[in-house]
């Protein structure tokens, strides 16, 4: 399996740097479900098409959009490593779309 870890400081997944470089404010970081799958963060509002619903559970997981790694937030908080959770196809299919979603919506 990969044994892969990004670097992260204070158990804070927003200060992430992806294996692959990428960093919140390189091409950002993108919250997503146990799936690897953007998540839509407004907890009042309908999910937009294409977004997954906010975990019920709160396992949130962090997406790095420019190469597809996944990190498990739960895992960054609790040990203040960033191993590679596992790693999505973000070039096509429906997380890249989601991801359009996503962009499209903060932007
Ligand atoms: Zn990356």
């Amino acid at each position: 399996m990969d044994a892969e870890t990004a670097v992260v400081t204070g158990h804070d997944v927003t200060t992430i740097t992806c294996v692959c470089g990428n960093t919140v404010s390189q091409d950002g970081l993108i919250q997503a479900n146990s799936d690897g799958v953007p998540v839509h963060a407004g907890a009042n509002t309908a999910v937009p098409a294409g977004l997954a619903e906010w975990p019920a559970d709160e396992d949130l997981h962090t997406l790095c959009p420019a190469c597809g790694r996944v990190y498990r937030d739960a895992i960054v908080e609790e040990t203040g490593t960033a191993p590679v959770a596992f790693r999505v196809d973000v070039t096509a299919g429906p997380i890249a779309e989601a991801i359009r979603v996503h962009w499209s919506l903060s932007a």
